[in-house]
């Protein structure tokens, strides 16, 4: 099955993405499941879980944090206890790694070798302790970072992972992430990254959805958000 597994509504307060706009695109595709990771709050996608269900789309939740050496997707925290720091673009890395894994989440970097201000995995990413996997496939990427990470994952013998990283419901599930096994929830889901169970990819649908004569054939990447 197929996971959105870095998305974004307008609860990360920086976009204007409706839930259910987002929802019903990644049905539409033929993606199964999508995770929405606003930035910093686990507790801000709440409403987003409802929207899911309402839709008939699992709806599955994480959250992605700025810390002083990119951002990180934290998935399995179940509010927003994880963060004694506050809200700004330089939380200690390996501390948030260290609160989340007590947590029994997991993290992943996102995007690791995009340049966010000063702040980017690019240099230490293969030192780096406690990730359960490697962002490989983000839609807002260039090809050559998604390439370099996933040459990182391979290095680091991680799992990978892909997720649209939308802002806007034509981003979403220009990458997605393939499970091997069944996920019906979050612990499905860590276990699955655990088990090494999934794979970053371009979504299939996604593209077939671009070619000439479908519904919306729009210039999508030049729609894409550039950053987080
Ligand atoms: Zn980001
Ligand atoms: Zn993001």
């Amino acid at each position: 099955m197929w996971i959105d597994t870095h998305c974004h509504t307008k609860y990360s307060y920086d976009n204007w993405l409706e839930p259910v706009d987002l929802i019903r695109r990644a049905k539409a595709l033929g993606i199964d499941a999508v995770c929405i990771t606003e930035h910093y709050s686990y507790e801000a996608s709440e409403p987003v879980e409802h929207i899911g269900r309402e839709e008939g789309l699992l709806v599955l939740r994480g959250v992605e944090i700025a810390t002083d050496r990119g951002h990180l997707l934290a998935y399995g925290v179940e509010d927003d206890g994880w963060n004694t720091w506050g809200r700004d673009n330089y939380l200690p890395l390996t501390e948030v790694i260290e609160r989340v894994n007590l947590l029994g989440g997991i993290c992943v970097p996102a995007h690791p070798f995009r340049e966010v201000g000063l702040a980017c995995l690019l240099e230490g990413l293969l030192d780096i302790k406690g990730l359960a996997g490697v962002e490989t496939h983000n839609g807002s990427n260039t090809d050559a970072d998604n390439q370099l990470a996933l040459r990182a994952a391979t290095l680091m013998d991680l799992p990978t992972l892909g997720g649209s990283d939308c802002h806007k419901t034509l981003a979403v599930g220009r990458c997605a992430t393939h499970f091997s096994t069944p996920v019906t929830c979050m612990a499905d889901f860590i276990a699955a990254v655990r088990a090494h169970q999934c794979s970053g990819a371009y979504f299939p649908g996604y593209l077939q959805a671009q070619l000439p004569g479908n519904l919306q054939p729009q210039p999508v990447r030049a729609e894409l958000a550039v950053n987080d």
